[in-house]
């Protein structure tokens, strides 16, 4: 027990910081567990849920997820998103499901707990599925000036192509939160597929790591700022008449270069099933099966 000290103590509350500083960051000696500007990198067995699910429930920590599942998406992965999110993501703590569609009738009807709510919020569907994932960026944005502000410290952005296995929970939390790709983070940095066009706002020599942008997330006013800096490249580079190679994705990774994330996830919150999984000892989120070619707009 590493927080042997702690849990003998009366509760008290624990500020955020003190939180990561008890990590343990000798737990996984085959995988790195500090970037270089001393980030956690979030692998099991690092820390005691309990201790993190107490301090933010003393600070009464409430997280706003978005997720976005627009024309085919929808009925093709919501549901069960929405449901293992219920069951797994941010336990014990109010969560409203911020679900955006061009469909709003559509959109299941689940079962939640108490301080548990889905927001549903109309949004347009682009005609290019490049610019659905893109897009996002500027109604992230928006619905957290016009909203979440007033109403959640946390704010997390989610892909819908995927499903909780396991617990998510308050210790993914931060000021700026970033997830380590799950094709990436064992290969070495000349294989990023960052975008390598000069003419792109997202263009990188180097980097720190490949970032997935099926997750991110922090404190609203850093999301805001995350999503506000991918938005602002994204349209330079349309009236550029230029695309980044992996879309937002592209833009997310430049963005995390410029301003490093507080935390990092390892991929075991986000995990790709078809890969050989000896590091990871947890799935918590899994990719749920791709169907491009029926999916997305042709
Ligand atoms: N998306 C959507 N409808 C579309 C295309 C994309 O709702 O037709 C949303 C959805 O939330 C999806 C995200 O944009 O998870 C990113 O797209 P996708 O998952 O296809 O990208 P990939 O995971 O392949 O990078
Ligand atoms: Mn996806």
């Amino acid at each position: 027990m590493f927080f042997h000290s702690v849990t003998a103590e009366a509760p008290k509350v624990i500020t955020m910081t003190d939180l990561d500083d008890m990590l343990n960051y000798e737990a996984r000696p085959a995988v790195q567990t500090k970037t270089d500007w001393k980030a956690p990198i979030m692998w099991e067995g690092m820390w005691e849920p309990v201790i993190y699910d107490r301090a933010h429930t003393e600070n009464q920590s409430s997280v706003a997820l978005t997720v976005f599942a627009v024309g085919r998406y929808l009925e093709a992965y919501l549901e069960n998103f929405l449901v293992s999110a219920e069951e797994h993501f941010m336990i014990g703590l109010p969560v409203t499901f911020y679900v955006f569609t061009d469909q709003i009738d559509k959109v299941p009807m689940i079962n939640l707990g108490p301080q548990r709510n889905i927001r549903t919020i109309q949004v347009e569907r682009h005609s290019r599925w490049q610019d659905i994932s893109m897009m996002r960026m500027k109604v992230i944005s928006k619905v957290i000036v016009s909203e979440i502000q007033y109403l959640f410290p946390y704010v997390f952005c989610f892909d819908v192509d995927q499903i909780f296995t396991g617990r998510f929970g308050s210790e993914a939390l931060g000021e700026s939160v970033a997830l380590l790709h799950a094709h990436y983070y064992k290969l070495p940095k000349d294989r990023f597929t960052y975008d390598r066009n000069p003419k792109s706002k997202a263009y990188m020599e180097a980097g720190d790591y490949y970032y997935h942008a099926a997750i991110f997330g922090g404190t609203w006013e850093n999301v805001k700022m995350i999503a506000d800096g991918c938005l602002e490249s994204i349209m330079e580079d349309k009236k550029n008449n230029v695309e980044a190679l992996w879309h937002d994705e592209s833009h997310l990774n430049k963005y995390f270069w410029l301003h490093k994330p507080s935390k990092l996830l390892s991929p075991e919150y986000c995990w790709d099933m078809q890969l050989n999984r000896k590091d990871i000892v947890v799935t918590r989120l899994i990719w749920a099966p791709k169907d491009y070619d029926k999916l997305r707009p042709q």
